[in-house]
């Protein structure tokens, strides 16, 4: 059994066999919102260890995010994680948010610091009474009580990141403030996640480090994503999405198995779980994790997942 029945998100980290998630934002509109329930509603039966709302970019979404993640936690079987910016906010602001994240009876935070709004590129500047780094956010959550937090980690290094030295320096700090977990950036090539991995380790750090996965099903959409977030983007794969730029389905099926063998590489290799970005549609993560069904019994800790819903 996993959701919010069994003993918190610390103890399925615990667990010798991989976690699995799913990744949510909250919606803009009405009909968003119906699109993210009716995506919440399907995902809900697997059992997921977690799902995660995202913070909106700049700190934007404060009140949708709050919303989302109350109603998740009232009205459904899924631990909710709540994702924190430290971007624009006061340290009191961020002390009043996870207050009502405490309230809604969620213990669960992904605290990261956020894009300057408008240029996630741009020049970066702090709150006057607020954070500069994600750690100082980590040490505020660890100071309000017994939270169970997760921060952020990037496979192809962090882009404002001068150098490795300094980017894995900075992590395995941000770690020791205070993190259970970390999930990664969405990256494409499992390489990328090995030697982060190996460079995290070698400093001495054993926190378990999620792989974030995300099924790329349209080169449009995935592109400015991977513009973005500055992640390289595979050129066989931008090939194969642009042959089907006009075939949705012949993009979900390239998309799913993409992200499919990428899955299975990851679990082949020890990674502690897999998060599913959803873009809030179920379809292409739960393909993926259907997929990866016999890969799940095979993980390198032995013990088989058990039930995985066909
Ligand atoms: P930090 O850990 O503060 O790192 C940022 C940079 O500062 C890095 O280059 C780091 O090496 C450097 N650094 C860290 N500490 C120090 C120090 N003490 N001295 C000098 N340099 C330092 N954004 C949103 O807006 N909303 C979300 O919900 C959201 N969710 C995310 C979830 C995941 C899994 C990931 C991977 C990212 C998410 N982001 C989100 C994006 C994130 O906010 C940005 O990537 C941001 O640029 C980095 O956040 P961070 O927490 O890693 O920052």
């Amino acid at each position: 059994m996993t959701g919010k029945a069994d003993g918190g998100l610390r103890a399925a980290l615990a667990r010798p066999t991989p976690t699995f998630s799913f990744e949510f934002f909250p919606p803009k509109t009405e009909a968003g919102g119906r699109a993210l329930w009716d995506a919440i509603r399907r995902i809900e039966p697997l059992a997921p260890d977690f799902v995660s709302i995202t913070y909106g970019a700049g700190g934007t979404s404060r009140d949708r995010t709050v919303e989302v993640i109350e109603r998740v936690a009232a009205e459904t079987t899924l631990r909710p994680v709540a994702h924190l910016t430290a971007v624009g906010h006061s340290a009191g602001e961020l002390r009043r948010v996870i207050g009502q994240y405490a309230d809604a009876g969620v213990r669960d935070v992904l605290a990261v610091r956020g894009d300057p709004p408008g240029d996630p590129r741009g020049v970066w500047s702090a709150h006057p009474q607020g954070f500069t780094h994600a750690y100082e956010l980590v040490e505020l959550i660890r100071s309000l009580g017994d939270f169970t937090i997760g921060v952020a980690a990037f496979p192809e290094r962090h882009p404002r990141s001068p150098d490795w030295d300094s980017d894995i320096r900075h992590f395995v700090a941000k770690c020791r403030a205070g993190a259970d977990y970390a999930i990664t950036q969405m990256f494409f090539d499992v390489e990328d996640y090995l030697r982060l991995r190996d460079r995290v380790t070698a400093a001495g750090c054993d926190t378990p480090i999620i792989p974030e996965i995300m099924p790329a099903t349209d080169v449009r959409q995935i592109s400015r994503f991977a513009q973005l977030s500055g992640c390289a983007f595979p050129e066989d794969l931008a090939h194969a999405l642009e042959t089907a730029r006009d075939d949705p389905a012949a993009g979900h099926r390239i998309g799913v198995e993409y992200a499919t063998a990428m899955a299975e590489r990851l679990l082949a290799e020890g990674a502690p779980g897999l998060h599913y970005i959803t873009l809030n549609r179920s379809t292409a993560a739960m393909d993926i994790h259907r997929n990866i069904a016999p890969s799940w019994t095979a993980h390198p800790s032995g013990a088989g997942r058990g039930a995985v819903p066909a």
